[in-house]
């Protein structure tokens, strides 16, 4: 049986240093403070957005929303973030994705001040990553790395797959394995045979949005398992990517659904916020 690579537990230990810095720079007269963007009224996003201001007091951070539930143009949503970049008083900027259709989500995240940019979605941030020399790293991506140091995976020479590759979970996490010294596969829907790649990982991020995409066949027995994946399923239990009975039976060690990699996202939110404030502060 696999051990369980307990997230809530990362997480507490994140959100208690994160507190402490919250508390040094407020002895200082700074107050980190994170903008909230949220357009539209997707449920899904409410939740997010409620859940990460829920963390951000929890920390000390002070949360100021910014709430457009009847839609907003792009023309405006471009003019507020421009506010935000140039507040002194807002260290951090989060616009919740997805945005609304017609609003174009690359331009939006481009206007985004990099300083500010505690998502790490901005292409200067992403493209530190690929250089080498990461500035803001994406929280989900982050968080997982965070997990494996805490659990002490030893990441250099290994074998890393990663499933999936979009920008803001696959390709980071792939780029920042590599930093760590991985040799690292990326796959993804046109992968021709998911499982021969799968069965190589001695570490296996998984991050397709598809229930059940891995099972227990297609890992090793020594595998640390990172289940990204959140999906519902039609009788209403929450799922990751991974299917858990089998993977967790085989594997050395495994993220659950939920309490795994979803809690970190938003704790490593809470770093970048305070790292950003720090930054902005001229705090080391
Ligand atoms: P996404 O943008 O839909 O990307 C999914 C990726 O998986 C794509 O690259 C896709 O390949 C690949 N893929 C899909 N089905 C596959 C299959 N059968 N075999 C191999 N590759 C497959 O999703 P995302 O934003 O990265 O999110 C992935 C999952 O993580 C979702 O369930 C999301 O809800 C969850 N998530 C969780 C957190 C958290 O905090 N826990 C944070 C972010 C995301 P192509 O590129 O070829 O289409």
């Amino acid at each position: 049986m696999a051990l369980i690579l307990d997230g809530k537990v990362v997480a507490a230990k994140v959100q208690a240093a994160v507190a402490d810095g919250v508390r040094a720079l407020r002895a200082r007269g700074v107050r980190p403070t994170l903008a909230v963007v949220l357009v539209g009224d997707d449920p899904a996003s409410k939740v997010y957005v409620g859940g990460k201001r829920r963390a951000a007091q929890a920390v000390g951070i002070e949360a100021r929303d910014h709430l457009h539930p009847g839609g907003l143009a792009e023309a405006d949503l471009l003019a507020l973030v421009r506010d935000l970049n140039a507040d002194p008083t807002v260290h951090g900027i989060l616009v919740q994705l997805p945005l609304p259709r017609g609003v174009d989500e690359d331009r939006v995240l481009g206007a985004v001040d990099p300083a500010k940019d505690v998502d790490g979605f901005h292409p200067e941030n992403l493209g530190r990553l690929l250089a080498g020399t990461p500035g803001v790293v994406p929280c989900t991506p982050a968080g997982i790395v965070e997990i494996l140091d805490h659990y002490g995976v030893d990441l250099k020479g290994a074998e890393a797959v990663v499933v999936g590759r979009s920008r803001i979970v696959g390709k980071p996490l792939a780029h920042l394995l590599l930093g760590r010294h991985a040799t690292v596969t990326i796959c993804h829907t046109r992968t021709r045979d998911l499982a021969a790649h799968t069965r190589r990982a001695e570490v296996l991020a998984v991050a397709a949005g598809r229930a059940g995409v891995v099972t227990g066949d297609m890992v090793r027995p020594d595998a640390v398992v990172l289940d990204v994946g959140v999906n519902r399923l039609p009788d209403g239990r929450l799922v990751g990517d991974v299917e858990f009975a089998s993977v967790s039976a085989r594997a050395r060690a495994i993220t659950p659904v939920p309490g795994g990699v979803g809690p970190m996202t938003i704790a490593m939110l809470m770093r970048n916020t305070l790292d950003a404030a720090r930054r902005q502060a001229g705090v080391a």
